[in-house]
């Protein structure tokens, strides 16, 4: 079974053409979405018909609900919050409806998979899971081998053995027969783990792969610039944090 899994696209068109593009490359047709479809980055409607054409069920994050009022942005930090009121004003109707029918969780049996934005544990409370603490708790939320989040934009590998040992990989790692995993695909439009190039998971047959993919930033940050959306915004992208 081979399958790609994206998260996190911020309204980051260039990002998550270059990511598609290296998807298509590899004839791989079935590809999952894990939420923030839009926020900070310039070209949401653009991101969500291409979302919409690409992707088979996609999924609700913070900024999505964001968007479309489902949730207070005055718990947002002020560069996330000025972002996400531009997104909100230049969004199509069809496109805020189009966002209003994203699930918090998607579970795909086909795959023995959980599909959410932050935690298992509390899908809609948005909180981040980074450490093995946290991981060993959301393991008894979810009975699927294997589940995939996002929400933090970095990227990792958590395997529970049966034992109840807890392993952590950063780039790749073998599916073990015994094993349940905690996948965080990182980000296609904004990561934060120190490399500036578009993240997405690539599950190909038991493996998983962190696939690492430049995209054309300068280009993304002009857009952000017109737009007047946060220099602080703008500048992390170069720098991945
Ligand atoms: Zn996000």
């Amino acid at each position: 079974m081979r399958y790609a899994v994206l998260s996190d696209v911020h309204s980051n068109l260039e990002a998550f053409e270059a990511v598609l593009a290296d998807i298509n490359r590899r004839n791989i047709r079935d590809i999952l979405f894990l939420g923030d479809a839009v926020g900070y980055g310039p070209d949401p409607n653009e991101c969500i018909d291409l979302l919409t054409a690409s992707c088979g069920a996609p999924i609700a994050g913070n900024h999505d609900w964001g968007a479309i009022g489902l949730m207070d942005v005055a718990f947002f930090n002020e560069y996330a919050r000025s972002a996400i009121e531009w997104t909100s004003g230049v969004m199509t109707k069809k496109n805020k409806d189009v966002l209003r029918t994203f699930p918090l969780k998607v579970e795909y049996e086909d795959k023995d998979a959980l599909a959410v934005h932050a935690t298992p544990k509390e899908p809609g409370a948005w909180h981040y899971l980074f450490s093995l603490l946290d991981a060993d708790t959301n393991f008894e939320y979810f009975d699927n081998k294997l589940c995939f989040l996002g929400h933090s934009h970095k990227p990792f590998i958590i395997e529970k053995q049966l034992s109840g040992g807890l392993m952590t990989y950063k780039d790749n790692t073998r599916i073990k027969k015994r094993s349940r995993y905690i996948i965080n695909a990182g980000s296609v439009g904004q990561p934060r783990d120190g490399d500036p190039r578009a993240c997405y998971v690539l599950v190909n047959g038991g493996e998983v792969n962190m696939i690492r993919i430049p995209y054309d930033i300068e280009s993304v940050q002009n857009k952000m610039r017109k737009a007047h959306l946060p220099s602080a915004l703008i500048e992390r992208l170069s720098r991945g944090m």
